[in-house]
């Protein structure tokens, strides 16, 4: 097995892991309230999906 033959340094490391990000995916605008929605998913905040209200989806 192929050993590494330098340690790796702490500004190689951490240059490296400069694309390493969090991200949420597929975040849109609500067209309805402007909120930040899931993509193809009801919006959690006022319950519309395609300009109507959708049934079923339970708000507080
Ligand atoms: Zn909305």
């Amino acid at each position: 097995m192929a050993v590494p033959f330098r340690r790796t340094s702490k500004t190689r490391k951490r240059k490296r892991r400069t694309h390493f990000k969090l991200s949420v995916p597929g975040m849109v605008k609500c067209p309805q309230c402007g909120a930040a929605k899931l993509s193809h998913r009801v919006c959690k905040e006022c319950g519309y999906y395609k300009g109507a209200e959708v049934e079923g989806v339970v708000n507080d």
